[in-house]
């Protein structure tokens, strides 16, 4: 009998040995991180819903129940979701709180001033008024997911923290994070070579959202219209954009599933610039590896055709 329980144990296969901790992710790339690493240990629940902006949000009912229920918050930190620091403090006040872009060791970006390429030496910086609202200037970007160094980082630490909340659930944890960081050992090596013929097409974006995910792979947008914290640019910035677009028209024009494009459309009018969507997002389901590689996908399919 004693050989048949060992038998049985060896080939069962790895079970959650107790309820996991209620963890609960901000955005749906996070969500997907952290169900990848809970996986056949629980799943996690989202704040905010894939199409939303993470930027301006109000939670709805569920969602606020999900905060008060969490034993564990995992978000991407203040400077994307300024909203969600109240509802943390007075909904999810016991929780533990993981904010990634604070973790020792994580790649920050400055944020970049709205028509930084048109600062040039034939540009006045008569946009100065309109700056009300936007980053200062040392504020950190805070769209890091799109480093996939970042998201193999983070990964790491939401794993590590499960461990230390759930010791019983510890080798699932383990098991799930090595599996990642496998999964992710050649991406940047891929995506580079995949963007590389592209490093000159030029193209703009309407929310600087990308910088991480330029950064890494050697491409960068010329102009963008929205600021990183997703404030709304000025007309003399929307005019200086217009102006220099019209003497430098882009290849293609980036922008999001849940933003509105019109702005961008005013921009490019009449230039022959194709706009595209870039998902930054995925809708929460879909595993890190896979969003990463269908952004890159997505971006050289409209640069090559130029
Ligand atoms: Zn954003």
């Amino acid at each position: 009998m004693r050989q048949m329980l060992a038998a049985l144990c060896l080939i069962a296969p790895p079970v959650a040995a107790e309820d996991a901790p209620r963890v609960v992710a901000d955005i749906a790339p996070i969500y997907s991180l952290v169900t990848q690493m809970m996986r056949g240990a629980g799943t996690p629940s989202q704040i905010i819903p894939t199409g939303a902006s993470p930027h301006g949000y109000a939670m709805r009912p569920s969602e606020a129940r999900a905060l008060r229920d969490a034993d564990l918050v995992v978000w991407v930190g203040p400077a994307l979701t300024h909203w969600l620091e109240e509802p943390l403090d007075t909904l999810a006040g016991d929780a533990a709180r993981l904010t990634l872009m604070s973790q020792a060791g994580t790649k920050t970006l400055p944020m970049r001033e709205a028509v930084k390429l048109l600062d040039g030496e034939e540009h006045d910086h008569d946009h100065d008024d309109d700056h009300e609202g936007h980053g200062h200037d040392g504020d950190v970007d805070p769209h890091g997911w799109l480093a996939p160094s970042n998201a193999v980082l983070w990964a790491g630490v939401i794993a590590q923290t499960l461990e230390e909340m759930d010791a019983a659930n510890a080798a699932i944890y383990t098991a799930n994070w090595e599996d990642f960081r496998n999964e992710m050992a050649d991406i940047e090596q891929e995506l580079t070579d995949k963007l590389r013929p592209y490093r000159d097409t030029s193209f703009i974006v309407l929310h600087d959202a990308f910088h991480y995910f330029e950064a890494t792979f050697g491409v960068e947008a010329d102009a963008f219209i929205v600021p990183g914290d997703g404030s709304t640019p000025g007309p003399a910035q929307i005019k200086a954009l217009r102006d220099y677009l019209a003497e430098n028209p882009a290849t293609c024009a980036f922008t999001a599933p849940q933003e509105n494009d019109s702005l961008l459309r005013t921009v490019i009018e009449g230039q022959g610039t194709r706009i595209a969507v870039l998902d930054s997002m995925g809708d929460g389901i879909t595993p890190y590896a896979t969003l990463i590689r269908e952004f890159a996908d997505d971006m050289v399919a409209c640069l090559s055709q130029g």
